[in-house]
């Protein structure tokens, strides 16, 4: 590790479906409890993938297309930002490439990542796909038909621990675009240190601001530029 990387603070971004809003990305929140017109039960537990797994396909292909076509915004490009001046960490419950795409580099995705597969069989037997669709009768090398490499609801969250490893070092910690609804992620915002800096940037926050965060009342894309260019200009 360098000089400078070792002298650096440690910035972690939270984010969730609220920050790719403005990328044309729908969150859940915004549409009734329904993820695109279907009830979660329908296409993003482990028990609809054994009812239907036509279905549940083509809901993750048509997912996936959408986050192919759409394009990084101000609040994603706002993270990768501040790596020039900070350690930065990104934890994101969101399936899209995005922040990726934008330059993040260190980005932990607890729920999975849409544009890769799983075999059925294996959960560390992780492939990437080959253009937007994972077929019926598409298998792993081990003859198991593949999966989206996404986390459903039930299933457990292997990321979860090394998420609350760094956040649990975090000098700064910046919660964007979540409900904070789907737990155990959301219970990351209360594994920070006593002295770390907590901000929440979200229009419509779901929770009441806990009495450690400061709240900012903006859109991502206009939120996380303001905070990145006050915390990149300050002497850290
Ligand atoms: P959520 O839909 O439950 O909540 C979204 C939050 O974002 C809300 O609090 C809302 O007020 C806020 N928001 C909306 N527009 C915003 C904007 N422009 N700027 C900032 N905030 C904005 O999302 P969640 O808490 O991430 O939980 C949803 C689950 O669904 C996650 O587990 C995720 O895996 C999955 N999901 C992912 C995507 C994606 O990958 N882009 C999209 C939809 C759902």
């Amino acid at each position: 590790m360098s000089q400078k990387a070792r002298q650096m603070k440690r910035l972690v971004i939270f984010s969730g479906a609220g920050i790719s809003a403005e990328s044309g990305i729908r969150t859940f929140r915004g549409s009734d409890g329904l993820w695109e017109n279907h009830a979660i039960e329908e296409v993003a537990t482990p028990q609809a993938w054994q009812r239907d797994p036509d279905l549940v396909l083509r809901f993750y292909n048509e997912r996936r297309k959408q986050v192919i076509d759409a394009q990084p915004n101000k609040a994603h490009y706002a993270c990768a930002d501040l790596q020039k001046s900070f350690d930065t960490n990104v934890i994101t419950q969101n399936i899209d490439d995005l922040h990726e795409r934008a330059g993040s580099r260190q980005v932990l995705h607890l729920h999975g990542e849409i544009r890769k597969a799983r075999s059925s069989l294996r959960d560390d037997l992780i492939l990437d796909i080959e253009g937007s669709e994972i077929k019926r009768g598409e298998l792993c090398p081990q003859g198991a038909q593949l999966r989206p490499h996404v986390v459903w609801f039930g299933e457990a969250v292997p990321m979860m621990e090394p998420a609350f490893e760094i956040s649990a070092k975090a000098d700064i910690f910046v919660v964007v675009g979540t409900s904070l609804n789907v737990y155990p992620a959301a219970g990351l915002l209360f594994h920070t240190r006593p002295d770390c800096e907590v901000y929440l940037i979200d229009p419509d926050p779901n929770i009441s601001v806990p009495d450690h965060v400061t709240y900012i009342n903006e859109k991502a894309s206009t939120g996380l530029p303001k905070l990145a260019s006050i915390l990149l200009e300050r002497p850290n």
